[in-house]
């Protein structure tokens, strides 16, 4: 095949500027980005020669090679792991751009900056880097035991890239850097060694350069014979210490060490919130080193986006996002798991079934829950940096892992009526201070705590002094199905079924009232529940309201308003329910309706009016009205008729 120019695609190159003009407070990383694929590459070989050992052609020394060039100005990685066929080439680097590029250059965007390198460090640009050091790349590689031909690929990061066949004699891939005049110092050997040293020590395949001395041979007395000018030695050096770091014991690695490491498994520049490493013994045994991420990566909530941790089986990597090892609702944890028990050629299929994964899966999340918790009573403030960012995720394990409900619940963190906008209260502390006569955990679902703080739901709670949640999270509906009590106590929805939130004795004066209500004002509800009976199911007295003159509440199981507001944002069908208008008799509205109603029982202000309190109750809990025209044109009428014109 002949050599071809191709493009490469929009968002690459847009990438690709991005990574040359913004990542430039930190160059050296280049390298251990190129190192961290070499280093793959050789765990996928390792993995894939399980099944099938003709792809090693006998080459299985495992290593990467780096050769500083200084005559050609060239930096050179080489490495024997599991190669690129020519469309993977072209896949994996230039044309086509990975799912979630584009959500990701919008994230990019959004932060306004470009200078963003925590984000690009999570999308892993890693091959990309080299074109902060080169004004060109080379890449040779070819995979092993299918006889085919390998591939060159060559750019200089201007839009452009060639492509052609190749002859190598290894399997591997080799990538030569021609590094730009200012950088030419990444051929020092001292600097490749000390960035190899510090970003790179753990990988655990040798990192080797050949070194070569220059001595004065001496004789047998030591010293240096004179006149005998000068003899080269070249070895080949392993300049990295290869210990697989959650193999070493805690007190052996340094707090720099275990950050590094996770830049590694995470490509997150921020060092992590926590590190938990630990090993379990007993009925399951392996060795875990996770990390809890500070910041919430940009795609949490996108479908497609990586899950799962690093697989070793006694130190042999298996796969890099093994998913049934850690629960969707703890998906942000990175990290390495190392078992003792699964067999080596474990497969994809009975990763899914296996009772050991599944055992495994249970030891970490117990321990990430543990931490968290300790992370809450000790340092809370710390805690609620953390919940702000991977709180809404950790509430759907309320929903899905029932085992754990008891851990969850005591993790969870709410806004309220009582706190300040931004700070919380757990569940532990809420019922640590409700005041005597509050029987129940009370909370409001909606989209913001500025429009839930309007609810004339709140009313009699405020003026009870009864705490109520804000549950302003579309997971939090899901959250309090699941969750029904604590510490026996019912959470109940403010704006649901029947409220009681009297003694007995002011029960029974309300009582009284609300029946002397009903008889004053059983014409005017029946006449109301008539005009309004195709959109509520009912019309009472309410106990929930002080000030204002109307709600709409859902029956105790029925779909409120948040949760039609959500399933209609799914796309989901939403069944037909509808609410009961809940009225305040203490109102003057109430008085003045039901003043015409006795003097003019047909007044056709009379259906305005009804039709006002239904779009009044509406607006007040954040739903939009069916005929807001028609409701200005109401209200202005009225008005004009208060200004007596
Ligand atoms: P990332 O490593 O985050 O996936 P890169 O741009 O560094 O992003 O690499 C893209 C892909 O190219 C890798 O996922 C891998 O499939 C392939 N690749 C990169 N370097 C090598 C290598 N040395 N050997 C084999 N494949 C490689």
């Amino acid at each position: 095949m002949s050599k071809t120019t191709k493009q490469f695609q929009t968002e690459v190159q847009q990438l690709l500027d991005l990574v040359i003009h913004s990542l430039y407070s930190n160059r050296d990383i280049f390298l251990r980005e190129l190192i961290s694929n070499a280093s793959d590459a050789i765990d996928k070989a390792r993995f894939e020669a399980h099944s099938n050992e003709s792809l090693l052609e006998g080459n299985s020394d495992w290593k990467i090679k780096l050769i500083p060039n200084k005559e050609a100005g060239t930096l050179t990685i080489s490495d024997n792991g599991i190669g690129m066929s020519q469309a993977e080439v072209e896949e994996n680097i230039g044309t086509i751009a990975r799912s979630g590029t584009k959500a990701f250059m919008q994230a990019l965007k959004d932060k306004a900056s470009t200078d963003n390198p925590e984000l690009i460090g999570q999308f892993g640009v890693g091959f990309y880097a080299s074109f902060m050091v080169a004004d060109r790349v080379t890449l040779e590689t070819r995979t092993g035991g299918s006889g085919e031909n390998g591939s060159r690929w060559e750019s200089t990061g201007d839009g452009t890239y060639t492509i052609e066949e190749c002859s190598r004699d290894q399997r591997g891939t080799v990538i030569t850097l021609h590094l730009k005049e200012e950088f030419k110092s990444y051929l020092d050997e001292w600097k490749v060694r000390s960035i190899v040293k510090k970003y790179s020590d753990y990988i655990q395949y040798p990192v080797v350069m050949d070194i070569t001395r220059t001595e004065t041979p001496k004789g047998v007395d030591g010293k240096e014979i004179e006149g005998a000018g000068t003899i080269e030695t070249t070895e080949e050096q392993t300049l990295n210490s290869m210990k697989a770091i959650w193999t070493r014991p805690k007190s052996d690695v340094t707090d720099e060490e275990y950050a590094e490491f996770y830049k590694h498994v995470s490509h997150d520049y921020d060092a992590p919130f926590r590190t938990i490493h630990f090993s379990a013994e007993g009925t399951s045994e392996f060795k875990a080193l996770l990390y809890l991420p500070a910041k919430k990566p940009f795609d949490m909530f996108m479908s497609d986006r990586k899950k799962g941790l690093q697989l070793y089986v006694k130190r042999v990597f298996i796969t890099d996002k093994c998913e049934e090892l850690i629960p969707d609702y703890l998906r942000f944890v990175k990290g390495v798991v190392d078992s003792s028990d699964l067999p080596l050629n474990v497969s994809r299929e009975i990763l899914q079934e296996d009772v050991q994964i599944k055992r495994i899966q249970k030891g970490l999340v117990s321990k990430v829950l543990s931490t968290l918790a300790e992370v809450k009573e000790k340092t809370f403030d710390e805690y609620v940096g953390f919940w702000k960012e991977f709180g809404q995720v950790i509430k759907e394990g309320i929903h899905f892992d029932y085992a754990n409900k008891e851990k969850l619940q005591d993790l969870v963190l709410f806004e309220s009526t009582a706190t300040e906008a931004g700070s919380f209260v757990s569940l532990k502390d809420y019922v640590a201070r409700m005041p005597d006569g509050q029987k129940e955990i009370y909370y409001i679902t909606g989209t913001s705590r500025e429009t839930l703080e309007q609810s004339p739901h709140l009313e009699a709670f405020r003026a009870k002094g009864f705490e109520v949640l804000f549950l302003t999270d579309p997971v939090d509906e899901w959250v309090v199905q699941a969750l029904t009590e604590y510490d026996e106590k019912h959470l109940k929805a403010v704006d649901r079924g029947d409220i009681s939130l009297d003694s007995e004795d002011e029960k029974k004066e309300k009582d009284k009232k609300r029946e002397e209500a009903q008889k004053e004002f059983s014409d005017l509800i029946s006449f109301i529940s008539d005009r309004l009976k195709d959109k509520v199911k009912e019309v009472r007295f309410s106990n929930r309201l002080t000030d204002s003159a109307c709600c709409l509440v859902a029956e105790e199981y029925g779909m409120n308003a948040n949760m039609e507001r959500i399933m209609k944002a799914l796309n989901q069908s939403v069944p037909e329910s509808k609410r009961v208008l809940e009225l305040n008799p203490d109102h003057a509205i109430l008085k003045a309706m039901d003043g015409i109603h006795k003097t003019d029982a047909a007044s056709p202000a009379l259906g305005d009016y009804a039709d006002l309190l239904y779009d009044q109750a509406l607006l007040t809990e954040g739903t939009p009205i069916k005929d807001p025209l028609r409701f200005t044109r109401l209200v202005s009428e009225l008005m004009v008729k208060a200004a007596g014109k």
